[in-house]
């Protein structure tokens, strides 16, 4: 099969949907692989790396997308990009379709036959092509939140590590699921004194019983996690509702009971945020104040360490790359349920029914 990776042209993202590593082994399967010039720079993977791999390089996104009958990528496609996909064609990427009708509309129009990353599921429920991203953003968190809390950048002047002598910084994350056990991972290496709220009693036995003595864990309760915020340095926003908007967990009111100049990390801020008072910031421009709290909401921080990033999508996509690309769509998601629950569109129709429900389109 054609397998095509365009260079990725949504603002400041600088993944790129294929690694050398992953076109040289779609190679070995026998694939034609060919990348967009310079679609890997911003990874750190100049053309000669695919070339070594056994790739080759194309000029433009139209070659490409001319060429190609597999096109792998990291987000939607853009408005230019969706002009050029077809019928026959697939696509694998992250889509989004839920709240975005522009998208949809233009995917249905082309009859491309698109796998969101975001929908494929594994056999523990989980989703394997978003976890990788979790796990990125949450091991950022600390390290953002550290920076924000330091006295240049408006925070309070703390340490999280503290030092002999000098108590730790207590950070909170709300939220123990994949972002939130990485945050609380690194900020309990950092020396901080962790403290993870989470709804779900089985993930609070599991973080226990796995990390039990590295961190506490508490049941988020809406009294439980308002004292705890109250006493924090730094707050990490780490909390998912499969589907719908993060529920807001802390609101204006509770930001005057925080410690002045005390940090928020927002991670839901993709999904509208858990702090009635986020509001999506960019790499650029990160950090705002409320009520004399900074506030850090980047809503796509693993764009921050875009080689780890695509270094860790690729891990997780490439199985099911060199399915679609081994076996053809059809048979690569007949035989496996995980990767059907990917396909969001198919010759116009609408094939996922969450979208269908947000869209008001028939599935
Ligand atoms: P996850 O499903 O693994 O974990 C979410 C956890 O939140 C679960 O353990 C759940 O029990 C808990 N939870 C739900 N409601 C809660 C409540 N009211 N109080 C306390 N806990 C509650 O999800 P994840 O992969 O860890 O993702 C977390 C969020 O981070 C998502 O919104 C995701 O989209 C976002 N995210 C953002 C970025 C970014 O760049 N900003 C990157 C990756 C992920």
């Amino acid at each position: 099969m054609k397998i095509g990776c365009p260079k990725e042209i949504k603002p400041q993202e600088y993944r790129v949907g294929l690694t050398p590593d992953a076109a040289r082994e779609a190679k070995a399967h026998g694939h034609e692989i060919a990348v967009e010039s310079g679609a890997g720079l911003g990874a750190g993977f100049p053309d000669e790396d695919y070339i070594a791999a056994g790739a080759r390089i194309l000029d433009s996104a139209e070659e490409l997308f001319a060429w190609a009958e597999l096109v792998v990528k990291v987000k939607e496609p853009q408005s230019v990009e969706r002009k050029m996909l077809r019928e026959g064609q697939v696509l694998f990427t992250y889509l989004h379709l839920a709240p975005d009708p522009d998208q949809t509309r233009d995917l249905l129009a082309s009859g491309v036959t698109a796998i969101a990353y975001e929908t494929v599921t594994d056999r523990a429920g989980g989703l394997p092509l978003l976890a990788p991203m979790s796990e990125v953003a949450g091991k950022l968190a600390p390290q953002v939140g550290a920076w924000t809390l330091q006295k240049a950048n408006g925070g309070r002047g703390v340490l999280l590590g503290g030092v002999p002598g000098v108590a730790p910084a207590r950070v909170v994350v709300i939220g123990g699921g994949v972002v939130g056990t990485h945050a609380a991972r690194v900020a309990a290496g950092m020396g901080a004194a962790v403290t993870v709220l989470d709804r779900s009693l089985p993930r609070l036995r599991y973080l226990d019983d796995v990390f039990g003595g590295q961190f506490r864990t508490l049941y988020a309760s809406a009294a439980a996690t308002a004292a705890e915020v109250a006493t924090a340095d730094l707050v990490i926003g780490a909390v998912l509702v499969p589907g719908a908007a993060a529920p807001k967990l802390v609101t204006r009111a509770q930001l005057k009971t925080m410690k002045p100049g005390a940090a928020i990390v927002d991670v839901a801020i993709d999904q509208g945020g858990c702090f009635e008072t986020s509001r999506a910031t960019t790499h650029q421009d990160p950090i705002y104040e409320v009520e004399g709290i900074m506030h850090y909401c980047v809503a796509n921080m693993p764009g921050a360490v875009a080689r780890t990033s695509t270094l860790a999508l690729g891990n997780a996509t490439m199985p099911f790359l060199l399915a679609l690309a081994d076996k053809g769509w059809r048979r690569a998601c007949e035989e496996d349920e995980h990767l059907l629950a990917g396909l969001n569109t198919h010759a116009g129709h609408l094939t996922y029914a969450a979208v269908g429900q947000a869209l008001g389109i028939d599935v």
